[in-house]
């Protein structure tokens, strides 16, 4: 990198703007861990992306010369950022973690068309002088692979969260993925221990290593069901960090060094949060062998009892301790105001109402948290489910609201169920459960739910939002 606008000792205005946007991504990142800040640290991470763009624009230089293509350049940011812009006014709440996937995977097709662009031309300047085994070569062929599983994989995620690509359950399907990413593997070390005379030799290899890293993505992500899509979205994210980062060494450009790294590590940490969440191991996720669906082996013994508004409002009302499971049903039914408004009407009325957070309840990691935020539940309110599950022999009655797989027994009880080993909310254990859902519907990975059987469990079927509002007139007429 050839920049000419220097501030004393050297440093360029771009190394400034690269720095002073690196710490708004550290910033923006520290912030989006709490609900209250979260916002004003996306923006403050999306000033410092505006920053870094506008500085390369305005002051790289390659051999003395100003980066070319300013209109094209321009018209791709107004086109991206108008589509970005209306998608993300349009988005219902609910389909939220299908669009947090769809741009992941932007962000690693990106990666992978920075490496397909970039081998011809640092390819032909290295062949003259080095060879092919080189740092720069290794930051592209990795950018290639990365980017692209993480691109194809986080389609696949898209398709599945949306509901229109099912599971390919096929036990076989480990080894292949297995053979691939070796594959993959032995690609980039064939390319780099190449002897060759022109880099246009060996351009038609890194096409069909991106089809093969296609396939890896697809594959990787098409068996895995049942409960487990969480780790592999914040997975997939983490890849599209890595990826990022590895155009960042390419270019010797620090913002997207940073930034790839931040996003990488976070998504690694996540990773792991929720393999833990999710009791599986990472090597697990990562050769794709774990899957879900399928049957439960238990079959339910007792029936299925309603109850009356009447009979919930002054179970409720009259009750010392209440606990609210909060699931995907309270998200799609936009119940998290009426949810709060019936806790504070309780509060009124001295019960004690706290929250049970699964980490994987909803359909994006922290979900829970970013809807009842929304709502202004005060965040002390929201207890970690490993947290509260102690407490819950002493709960009075339990309410879970649109959740079905984070408080489903089958994972304490059940060794050939999908979720068997995942950690739950011990709904089943508080005095009364109360189950608020339009009908028996099962969760997303699809299995039996032996607690709505329970003779403890009584169901009060309808839209969680309808259910709620009239929940909430019958305790107040009390
Ligand atoms: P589930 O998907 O298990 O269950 C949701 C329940 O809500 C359904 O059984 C449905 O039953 C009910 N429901 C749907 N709409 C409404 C409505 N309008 N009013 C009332 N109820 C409604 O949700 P959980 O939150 O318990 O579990 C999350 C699942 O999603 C886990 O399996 C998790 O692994 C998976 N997942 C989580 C991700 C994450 O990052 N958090 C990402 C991807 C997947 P009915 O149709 O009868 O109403």
């Amino acid at each position: 990198m050839d920049n000419m606008s220097q501030f004393p000792y050297g440093i360029s205005v771009m190394e400034i703007t690269y720095v002073v946007a690196s710490v708004l991504f550290i910033l923006g990142l520290k912030m989006l861990s709490h609900p209250l800040t979260a916002r004003r640290g996306n923006i403050l991470a999306a000033f410092g992306m505006g920053f870094a763009i506008i500085a390369t624009i305005l002051f790289h230089k390659k051999d003395g010369e100003p980066i070319g293509n300013i209109p094209w350049i321009l018209a791709a940011i107004i086109i991206g950022t108008v589509i970005g812009w209306i998608i993300a006014k349009k988005v219902k709440m609910t389909a939220m973690p299908q669009l947090v996937s769809f741009f992941n995977g932007m962000g690693g097709a990106a990666a992978a068309l920075i490496s397909m662009m970039e081998f011809p031309h640092v390819s032909s300047d290295l062949i003259a002088r080095q060879g092919m085994a080189n740092g720069q070569v290794l930051a592209i062929l990795l950018g290639l692979m990365i980017g692209t599983i993480s691109w194809a994989g986080s389609m696949i995620a898209f398709g599945k969260l949306d509901g229109w690509i099912g599971d390919l359950r096929i036990r076989s399907l480990k080894y292949v993925n297995i053979a691939i990413l070796i594959l993959l593997i032995g690609f980039i070390v064939f390319i780099m221990t190449r002897d060759v005379e022109a880099a246009s030799e060996l351009t038609h290899w890194i096409y069909i290593m991106f089809a093969v890293a296609v396939i890896y993505g697809v594959l990787f992500v098409m068996p895995i069901g049942g409960a487990d899509m969480p780790v592999v979205i914040s997975l997939l994210n983490s890849f599209t960090g890595v990826a990022a980062a590895m155009g960042g060494f390419l270019y010797n450009n620090q913002a997207m060094l940073t930034g790839g790294i931040l996003v990488g590590s976070a998504g690694s940490i996540l990773t792991v949060l929720m393999c833990k969440a999710m009791n599986r191991s990472l090597l697990n996720v990562i050769v794709g062998v774990f899957g879900g669906g399928g049957q439960s082996g238990l079959e339910a013994t007792g029936s299925i009892k309603e109850i009356t508004l009447s009979d919930a409002a002054v179970l409720l009302s009259y009750s010392k301790k209440v606990v609210i499971v909060p699931g995907y049903g309270l998200a799609v039914a936009q119940a998290q105001h009426i949810c709060h408004e019936l806790d504070k009407i309780l509060d009124e009325k001295g019960v004690e109402v706290r929250y049970a957070i699964h980490p994987v309840a909803g359909r994006m990691p922290g979900h829970m948290n970013v809807l009842l935020a929304e709502a202004d539940v005060p965040y002390e309110q929201l207890i970690e489910s490993d947290e509260i599950n102690p407490d819950l022999p002493n709960t009075d009655v339990v309410v879970v609201i649109g959740a079905n797989d984070v408080v489903n027994p089958a994972a304490e009880d059940d060794p050939s169920s999908p979720i068997y080993g995942m950690p739950i909310v011990k709904a089943r254990n508080a005095r009364n459960i109360i189950v608020m859902k339009r009908g028996m519907g099962k969760g997303y990975a699809a299995i039996e739910n032996l607690l709505f059987f329970d003779n403890k469990t009584r169901m009060l079927f309808g839209d969680a939002k309808s259910s709620l509002q009239n929940l909430v007139n019958e305790v107040k007429s009390l």
